[in-house]
């Protein structure tokens, strides 16, 4: 049996490992953090409240389930998700409330009903973004960009002919302005630029796919919450065979002419066939393997955002909130701004709150619930953050405080933060970056690091900052990918 290491036990590392073992091989993964899953896992705060600390929204759930199939297991006997009827509640600072209905008319008649926005016009706009989806679908997410083959396909020729129909030459603001006439539909299209920590008013028109993900295929909420993926896809992969060492962090990966070896870790070299990394594309180079080449230019491109993220027990339970809420910043161009100039945060951010205690009660004591509450900052390049932090703070009570009438400060239980620095040094991400490169150039797809190293042989990459990109279905297709591509 051929050995392989995985370096991280991030989603796609954990999904690399199943698929591998499947495949045949015997696979280890080695982990810095006493804990598999990476940016997705969880904490407790006084014994009493649990947040699930990354991410939050769960769509395409049957990559998820793909990996048990392969298993030969029915992804039902460990894994179990629901589909959500309203998606988000969004709350304007005028006051205007709507919610986001997954039921299509449903919800282009609330937009109708709120915003006075023709229904006829969210309609036509879903439709335009599942006709992206179904063009770039297969060509950008589900292969090796970096490979002939992919481009010999019959699919993918397909694709390449349409490419002039996904919208590549405006940006996402410009045409979402051509789509809707209520700029607060605008705004609440735009955001969907947020999801792989783009900018609506940078990036291209095509990110308007993203829409379809949930309009289109649904979003869904995973039975105990986030965790859950990570933790069943690891207890996945033991059963297959896979050994996980933890609290074990490589420090370089062992090359002799221009071949990979091995790993060294506790300064002890590790023989293996193959080594994946799903360590940060930017640190795997800088911090595993100094002594060869880097391809500078695919390392400099502009990270996505990070975020800030206040964990906070509350000590009430609000019937206007549901899982996931958006309370928008009153001026979305000038919030975007200030995350491109990357120095300060604006004083009106839009605000995410997610509460798991309304779909899992135990997540939170009775009558209290678990709030997650995350604004989008600047990637980290060394800001006074302490100092950004403590101003932050204050503006989000604020305006969460003006927009349900109520002073959330007295409701604050107990609260842990998450910001920049801790994203980075507890995951390794580059300056903390959610997802990788930021997408807001139309070139971003093809300045993404291909699954192999063109340079040296028996290395691959998967995970959020290589192809095809950030957030957990894309981080399981680069798994998808890279398994397909070792096959010796
Ligand atoms: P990561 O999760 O980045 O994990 C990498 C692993 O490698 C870590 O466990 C790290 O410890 C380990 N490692 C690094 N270096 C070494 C080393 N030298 N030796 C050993 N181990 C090492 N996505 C969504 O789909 N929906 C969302 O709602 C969403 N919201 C998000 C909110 C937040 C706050 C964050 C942080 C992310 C969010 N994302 C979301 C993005 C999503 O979490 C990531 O894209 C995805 O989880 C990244 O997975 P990954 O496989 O790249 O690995």
């Amino acid at each position: 049996m051929k050995k392989v290491a995985i370096i991280g036990s991030g989603i796609a590392g954990l999904a690399s490992a199943v698929r591998l073992a499947v495949k045949g091989y015997a696979v280890e993964v080695f982990e810095a953090n006493s804990y598999t899953g990476g940016k997705l896992t969880e904490i407790i705060l006084e014994n009493k409240y649990r947040f699930d600390t990354g991410p939050s929204l769960f769509t395409m759930p049957h990559f998820v389930d793909e990996l048990f199939t392969l298993a030969g297991e029915n992804p039902k006997d460990y894994f179990n998700y629901q589909k959500l009827d309203v998606f988000t509640h969004y709350f304007y600072e005028d006051g205007t409330r709507l919610k986001a209905f997954a039921d299509k008319n449903l919800f282009a008649n609330e937009v109708e009903e709120k915003l006075n926005e023709p229904k006829e016009n969210i309609l036509k706009f879903i439709q335009y973004s599942e006709r992206i989806y179904k063009i770039t679908n297969r060509v950008f997410m589900h292969n090796s960009l970096h490979k002939l083959k992919t481009y010999l396909h019959f699919d993918t020729l397909k694709s390449i002919a349409q490419l002039h129909k996904i919208d590549s030459f405006r940006t996402m603001h410009n045409a979402n302005k051509s789509f809707f006439k209520n700029p607060k539909t605008v705004q609440l299209f735009d955001r969907y630029a947020t999801y792989n920590g783009s900018n609506p008013y940078l990036t291209p028109a095509t990110l308007n796919i993203i829409p379809h993900l949930e309009y289109g295929i649904g979003a869904f909420y995973p039975k105990g919450g986030m965790h859950e993926i990570s933790q069943q896809i690891t207890a996945l992969a033991k059963r297959l065979g896979v050994t996980f060492h933890l609290n074990s962090k490589v420090e370089e990966i062992v090359i002799d002419e221009n071949t990979v070896k091995g790993i060294k870790v506790n300064k002890t070299f590790l023989p293996f066939d193959k080594v994946v990394s799903n360590m940060d594309l930017v640190h795997t180079y800088r911090k595993l393997l100094p002594h060869v080449a880097h391809p500078e230019k695919l390392l400099s491109q502009p990270k996505s955002t990070s975020a800030l993220i206040f964990y906070w027990g509350i000590s009430k339970s609000f019937s206007e909130l549901g899982l996931h809420n958006i309370l928008f910043s009153d001026d979305y161009e000038k919030e975007f701004n200030a995350l491109k100039n990357g120095v300060s945060i604006d004083n009106d951010p839009t605000i995410y709150i997610n509460i798991t205690s309304k779909f899992t009660p135990s997540d939170a004591p009775d009558g209290h619930e678990n709030w997650f509450v995350m604004i989008n900052v600047p990637a980290n390049k060394g800001q006074d953050w302490d100092k950004l932090i403590t101003e932050a703070r204050e503006n989000v009570i604020n305006k969460i405080s003006r927009i349900l009438n109520i002073d959330l400060k007295s409701f604050i239980v107990c609260e842990d933060i998450l910001d920049p620095r801790k994203i980075e040094s507890r995951t390794s991400s580059y300056q903390g970056a959610l997802y990788g490169n930021s997408s807001n150039n139309k070139f971003a797809a093809f300045l993404r690091h291909p699954n192999f190293s063109k340079k040296l042989k028996n290395l691959y990459f998967c995970g959020g900052s290589v192809h095809p990109g950030g957030g957990i279905p894309l981080c399981l297709l680069s798994a998808k990918i890279t398994s397909d591509l070792i096959s010796d």
